[in-house]
Parts: C-alpha cells; sequence; structure tokens
C-alpha cells in the first residue's frame, strides 16, 4: 500500500531525511518510533505531501505520489493537536471534508452516524470542541479522518496530549479499530510501549536514518543494533 524509495529531506544544508526505503502491505500498521528530533514527523508529512521531498519516491497503493498534492493522495491524517473548528459542533467537524467535496447531504449523515457509533461520540455530535475532554476530542478527529476512508491513514503522535490512563485506553481503541477496519496506517509515537503494542511492523530512526524495519517479535528477539536495544529496551 507504501513503497517509499531512497526518500531524502534537506533544510537548507541539513538533512533531516537520509536515504529512507520501506514498503508496507495494505493492512499493515506502521508504527515510526525514535528520539525526539529523529525525522518521525518529517517523513508523515512527506508522506501526507505536506512536506515536499528533495529526492526519492513515494507511492501509495501503486501510484506514484511523490509529486501530486496531498489532497489527492487519498489519505487523511490525525495530528497531535487535534486542530477541530472550535466554532463548529462535532458533527459538522466530521462532516466538513465532505461538505467541501460536496457529498450528498444524505450521504453525510449516513456516514457521520456510522462513524459515531464506531466511536461511541453519538451522543457528542451536538457539542462544540470547547465542550469535550481530551479523549472525546481525539475521537472526534479520528472520525473526521475514518469519514474520509482513504487508502491510507497517518497518525502523528494522536495520543501525546492524554494523560496515562486515558492514553493505554484509546491505544486499545486505535488497536481495535485497526482489526475491525482492516485498515492500513503509519503512526508516528516517541514511545517504545505503544509501537510494541500498536505496530505489526516497525521503523526505529535515528538522526534521519532507519536503524531497523522489523516486526515487534524481530525487534524484542534481535536488536539491530545497540541503539535499538537501548531505545526500545528502555522504560519510555
Ligand atoms: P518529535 O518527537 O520531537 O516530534 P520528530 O522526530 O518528529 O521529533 P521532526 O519534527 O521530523 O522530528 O524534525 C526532524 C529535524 O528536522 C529536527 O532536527 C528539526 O529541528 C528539523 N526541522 C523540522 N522542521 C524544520 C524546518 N521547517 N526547518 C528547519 N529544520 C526543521
Ligand atoms: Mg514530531
Amino acid at each position: 500500500i507504501l513503497a517509499i524509495e531512497e526518500l531524502q529531506k534537506s533544510y537548507g544544508a541539513i538533512e533531516v531525511l537520509k536515504s529512507i526505503s520501506l514498503s508496507i502491505d495494505a493492512g499493515d500498521f506502521l508504527v515510526l518510533v525514535g528520539p525526539s528530533g529523529c525525522g518521525k514527523s518529517t517523513l508523515l508529512n512527506c508522506i501526507a505531501g505536506l512536506e515536499e521531498t528533495s529526492a526519492g519516491t513515494i507511492c501509495i497503493d501503486g501510484r506514484d505520489v511523490t509529486n501530486v498534492p496531498p489532497r489527492d493522495r487519498d489519505i487523511a491524517m490525525v495530528f497531535q493537536s487535534y486542530a477541530l473548528y472550535p466554532t463548529m459542533t462535532v458533527a459538522e467537524n466530521i462532516a466538513f471534508g465532505m461538505k467541501i467535496r460536496r457529498v450528498e447531504k444524505s450521504e453525510q449523515k449516513r456516514k457521520i452516524g456510522d462513524v459515531a457509533r464506531l466511536l461511541q461520540i453519538e451522543h457528542l455530535l451536538g457539542r462544540r470542541p470547547a465542550h469535550l475532554s481530551g479523549g472525546q476530542r481525539q475521537r472526534v478527529a479520528m472520525g473526521r479522518a475514518l469519514v474520509r476512508e482513504p487508502k491510507l491513514f497517518l497518525f502523528d503522535e494522536p495520543l501525546s496530549n492524554l494523560d496515562a490512563k486515558l492514553r493505554v485506553e484509546m491505544r486499545a481503541e486505535i488497536k481495535a479499530l485497526h482489526q475491525r477496519l482492516d485498515a492500513s496506517i503509519v503512526y508516528v509515537t516517541h514511545d517504545q510501549i505503544e509501537a510494541m503494542t500498536l505496530g505489526t511492523k516497525i521503523v526505529v530512526l535515528k538522526d534521519g536514518v532507519i536503524q531497523q524495519f522489523a516486526t515487534p517479535a524481530e525487534i524484542y528477539d534481535a536488536p539491530a543494533n545497540l541503539f535499538v536495544a537501548d531505545f526500545m529496551g528502555s522504560p519510555p
């Protein structure tokens, strides 16, 4: 579903991503993990098309999208700051993208109902973001991504604003959602436990270089180097 070849990204003279190559299949849950500043968000933004790449290619579902604008990439992104529209209700927030794409009203209603049921936010549809808890806002942001029915979901540390207890709960929900929808996901975190529990594949990144690209079991059994062993083995 996603194939990246020799992707490079520089800001001026600073090379942030160095020859990144990886590919995942439909239904995979790829976690990008690594210390702060290693280039996780930059890589995700390149996949989304929010950042221009300096070299290399990105294919989504067999199509070279390297020079395709974000809205035509068939992706949906959930950010750390959920960036909900404060003046709109939950239902309007979820519907906004569909409205722009002129999806029929009845179809919008049906889809809002479907994701609201899935995410258990049916009772919140009339509320505004200011009157929601952090976890509820997070669900709304996911709802907004889900109604787009994209080929690929991109998450950038979606749980980092939540307290520890809620984070563990939402982690389980995202995992269940992935299994239920058989969705293809790229998920950024700096939390090793999150990476190990959520990922079907994990990329460990350091200074813009892939240290290991493997399944959680492989990383656990045979870390590629001392950095991977240290980073994945230490408590978050
Ligand atoms: P964190 O876990 O803190 O979110 P990250 O792994 O997501 O970190 P990135 O945001 O991808 O890291 O940043 C990677 C590197 O690129 C950092 O050194 C950062 O300072 C640099 N960087 C990011 N955006 C820009 C920019 N617009 N101009 C120059 N340098 C940038
Ligand atoms: Mg980041």
